[in-house]
């Protein structure tokens, strides 16, 4: 089973990942993110979840601002 990374493209052989592929493979591959691109998604869901979690904190203290008005 060849192994791909969904997001640079790059194919992993063995435990080392080549250079980027010019599409994605089709076939019998499995698509997963390569260590790199795993770790951007971390940070990209990171971020998601913390300015998801601002925008809450502003919500509640709108409200609070509201009950005291
Ligand atoms: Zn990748």
């Amino acid at each position: 089973m060849t192994v791909q990374c969904c997001k640079c493209k790059r194919i992993r052989f063995e435990a080392q990942w080549s250079a980027p592929a010019a599409t994605l493979l089709q076939g019998n591959v499995s698509h997963t993110y390569c260590p790199a691109c795993a770790d951007e998604c971390h940070i990209e869901l990171f971020s998601t979840q913390a300015s998801r979690a601002t925008a809450v904190h502003a919500q509640q203290l709108l409200q609070q601002l509201g009950g005291v008005a």
